[in-house]
């Protein structure tokens, strides 16, 4: 009889890899979760990650059952309504106002947003509850080694784990990936995002909004009150030098640029934490799978952040890794159960990433023209009630 250190070792302890973790160690594997760096847990410590998370339907389902959301539940604040503006005229203002009601599809929200630092803190917190599962920071996956049998994955600090299965979420530049040979299919936009967090005077109403004028989508995504006062997560998507410009303004002007890139729907924006910059690519790995190892979220998938399906696409990953182990626990990490969840998941992923980039390039778009074509493009989806609810089921991923 075989022995290991581990049933599975997930590299890099971002929001998937935690919530991997947690999964696999609710549904009685053993897991060891490694990540160079401790998570950063509070918003002012340098190194907070600005970005925050919309959990959709499915998404929030997942933590439920495997016993995340009960910690979640307090700081969440619910997405009811995705409102689309665009304001791709000559002046920066709204033209076209379309807004997608959760309940056209559902007697629930589309999702429900969090902070990514205090997901962060709160994953992180239940790790240390479950008996079988070890979260080691400090230490990075350096190489893997496999054979049919097993994994054997080095740490940086000389250690080497056996484990059945190596769960890679270490991110874009994954090294479990590299280490395995797997090539990935790139896309640059030239394009970075700005992510921070603002208040305001008129209330968001839990409606998320997305206004479209050049350069990319700004995003405004409810958070719960900041100092008694409204306030919002956005992420804003611009070229690179214009976000970089955008960046190192100080906060006055920023307040300025972001208030009129606002077309002022929500009065004067106030910024209220960093700016976090982050390069904005299109990324898929050609496959999903190798011996022994399962890639999953950005080390397998990357996308530009819009209409917040990132994470959602990881966690999707993951449940669907999650149940063909439960299935199956006899056959953890060989081919039959790794082939299986390549073939399971790499449709979804295909498409997502090639409509999110499609979505992407048309938010860029800065000739006056394409602008107003973009316009009606939007107003004529909007108006077909089928079409409009197709896209909505679409979005939440309950439909493929
Ligand atoms: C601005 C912005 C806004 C977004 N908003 C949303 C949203 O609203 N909804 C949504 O679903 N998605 C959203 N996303 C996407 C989402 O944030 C990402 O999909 C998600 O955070 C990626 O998670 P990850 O754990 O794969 O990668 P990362 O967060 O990059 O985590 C990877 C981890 O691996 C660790 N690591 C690296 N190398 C090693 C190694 N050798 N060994 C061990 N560990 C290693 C790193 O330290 C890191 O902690 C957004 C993305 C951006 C850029």
């Amino acid at each position: 009889m075989q022995s290991f250190d581990h049933d599975i070792v997930v590299s890099g302890g971002g929001i998937a890899g935690l919530a991997a973790a947690a999964a696999f160690g609710q549904a009685g594997f053993s897991v060891l979760c490694v990540d160079p760096a401790p998570p950063v847990t509070d918003r002012a410590a340098e190194g907070a990650d600005m970005r925050s998370t919309a959990f959709l339907q499915p998404s929030q389902a997942l933590l439920a059952e495997i016993g995340l959301w009960d910690r979640l539940a307090a700081h969440a604040t619910p997405l009811q309504t995705m409102r689309i503006v665009d304001a791709g005229g000559e002046a920066p203002e709204p033209r076209v106002t379309r807004d997608f009601d959760a309940a056209d599809i559902s007697d629930k929200p589309f999702g429900w947003n969090l902070p990514n630092w205090l997901l962060r803190r709160e994953f992180a917190a239940h790790l240390d509850a479950l008996p079988d599962v070890e979260f080691r920071t400090g230490t990075a996956a350096q190489r893997l080694f496999t054979r049919e049998s097993e994994a054997r994955v080095g740490l940086d600090d000389g250690t080497r784990i056996r484990a059945r299965l190596v769960i890679a979420a270490d991110g874009r530049n994954s090294a479990m990936r590299q280490a395995a040979g797997i090539d990935v299919r790139t896309t640059r936009f030239g394009q970075k995002a700005l992510a921070f967090a603002v208040t305001h005077d008129a209330p968001h109403g839990n409606v998320s909004t997305e206004i479209h004028r050049t350069g990319g989508p700004f995003t405004l995504v409810p958070l719960p009150d900041h100092d008694g006062r409204p306030s919002s997560a956005i992420v804003w998507m611009e070229t690179g030098p214009r976000a970089d410009a955008l960046a190192a303004m100080d906060v006055s002007d920023f307040e300025d640029a972001m208030t009129e890139r606002s077309a002022g729907l929500f009065g004067p924006l106030r910024l209220v934490t960093r700016r976090a910059v982050w390069p904005i690519i299109a990324q898929e790995a050609t496959r999903l799978s190798a011996q022994r190892l399962a890639l999953v979220a950005e080390a397998a998938h990357v996308v530009p952040p819009i209409g917040a399906q990132g994470l959602n696409m990881s966690l999707k990953d993951i449940a669907t890794l999650r149940d063909l182990a439960v299935a199956a626990p006899e056959r953890l990490g060989d081919c039959a159960m790794l082939d299986a969840y390549h073939d399971a998941r790499i449709g979804d992923i295909r498409t997502r990433v090639a409509g999110i980039t499609a979505l992407n390039r048309i938010s860029m778009l800065s000739p006056q023209p394409l602008r107003d074509l973009r316009a009606q493009g939007l107003d004529a989806l909007y108006s077909v009630a089928p079409v409009r609810r197709t896209l909505m089921q679409l979005g939440l991923g309950a439909r493929d």
